[in-house]
């Protein structure tokens, strides 16, 4: 990719730039628990945007993407907005830093990536903290702090490209670190890294390659159920709730109002056992709390979907030593957790017998824990 990058960036514009990465994420477990005030549990991984770019002395941006083979140019004003949809992201980065009384002059740049857009590894972070890590260097000799990066392009997202995301995407890809998760406590931001290096076992994704539509939007119903419990318990999120409180106004509440918060409470003691088990390298428990979580997301939490708990029973049958919905659900992808020995069976058993349940092949990406943004090469 980096070769390729070079050669079409002398081509296009001549000479060299400096060269910068950031990756995609996964988060091993944590799931619905962000809204919640809760901790997730991300890590950056092996599948990268890379961009070459190099400060133009013009006040316009020239970006070539070369997966979507397409260029854009565009100003520094708000209403220079470009139209295509990827260059927004990079649009968008620039005012988001420029809004913060940072600075950022026109560049040229060609980029390209190997995160797989929209399968839930989120390689729009991935671009925006590749841009945001990029000019920070360029423009602003690093004094932007990497808080500030992740918000950039949690901002952009926002205001740019219409998704009203939370923080982790960012957050693992701007802080990412090798061979390292982290815990991030959502309502503090504070991050804590825990060793992910585990020999003997390797992460695996399962893309199933659906996408159920959705009637009466169920994230906000969710998000809704979780909202009434905590009120009805007179804290603020259920960051604050436990078992006992739940079980105490188990009659005053609906039962769905009741399965909703006891996972979203379980959740956060299976993202405390799993800090744990990580210190002590006990990647059985690791997975025992994965399967733990996918039953509670198809269970009580009621997101999954029969594609979903359909690759979740395979990979138990199979002996995966843990696998989970990974993401908000009703489609999307599982993470697992494996022995190395196992993964040339699994992964070609999971694929026959998902296609021939549902007719098409999932996807699967393997994923090593890796460096986030990072400058590659200077020129
Ligand atoms: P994801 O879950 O992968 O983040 P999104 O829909 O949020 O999915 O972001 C995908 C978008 O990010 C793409 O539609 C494109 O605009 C941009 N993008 C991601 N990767 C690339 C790439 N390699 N080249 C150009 N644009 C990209
Ligand atoms: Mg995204």
């Amino acid at each position: 990719m980096q070769n390729k990058i070079e050669k079409i960036f002398s081509e296009r514009f001549g000479g060299e730039g400096n060269i910068y990465a950031s990756a995609g994420r996964i988060n091993l477990i944590g799931e619905h628990t962000d809204y919640n005030g809760g901790f997730v549990f991300p890590g950056a991984i092996d599948k990268v945007i890379m961009a070459e770019i190099r400060p133009n002395d013009m006040e316009k941006v020239r970006v070539f993407s070369i997966d979507i083979d397409e260029y854009a140019e565009f100003g520094l004003k708000e209403e220079d907005a470009p139209s295509q949809s990827w260059a927004r992201y990079i649009f968008g980065i620039c005012r988001e830093i420029q809004k913060r009384g940072g600075s950022v002059k026109g560049f040229d740049a060609v980029f390209a990536g190997n995160v797989p857009l929209g399968a839930g590894l989120s390689s729009s972070a991935a671009l925006e903290s590749c841009f945001a890590f990029a000019l920070n260097d360029l423009f602003n000799g690093n004094s932007i702090d990497k808080f500030e990066l992740a918000k950039i392009g949690q901002s952009t997202e926002h205001n740019y490209c219409g998704v009203n995301c939370g923080i982790m995407d960012q957050f693992a890809s701007v802080f990412g670190k090798e061979g390292h998760l982290m815990r991030l406590d959502c309502r503090s931001l504070e991050h804590e890294y825990y060793p992910f290096n585990p020999e003997g076992y390797r992460l695996v994704l399962v893309d199933s390659r659906v996408k159920h539509e959705l009637k009466d939007s169920p994230y906000n119903k969710r998000r809704e159920s979780c909202e009434r419990v905590a009120k009805r318990l007179g804290i603020e999120t259920l960051r604050d709730a436990d078992m006992d409180m739940l079980n105490a106004i188990k009659g005053d509440i609906s039962a769905e109002d009741y399965f909703r918060a006891k996972f979203v409470i379980e959740e956060k003691e299976r993202v405390l056992a799993v800090c744990d088990a990580l210190v002590a390298g006990d990647y059985e428990t690791v997975g025992k709390k994965m399967y733990e979580t996918h039953e509670g997301l198809s269970k009580d939490y009621e997101v999954s979907c029969v594609e979903l708990d359909y690759l979740n029973d395979v990979a138990k049958e199979m002996g995966v030593t843990g696998s989970r919905i990974m993401g908000g659900g009703f489609g999307g992808c599982t993470i697992n957790l494996l022995p190395n020995a196992l993964h040339d069976k699994f992964v070609a058993e999971v694929c026959s017998r998902f296609n021939e349940k549902y007719g098409h092949e999932p996807m699967i990406y393997d994923v090593v824990i890796s460096d986030g943004a990072r400058l590659v090469k200077k020129a």
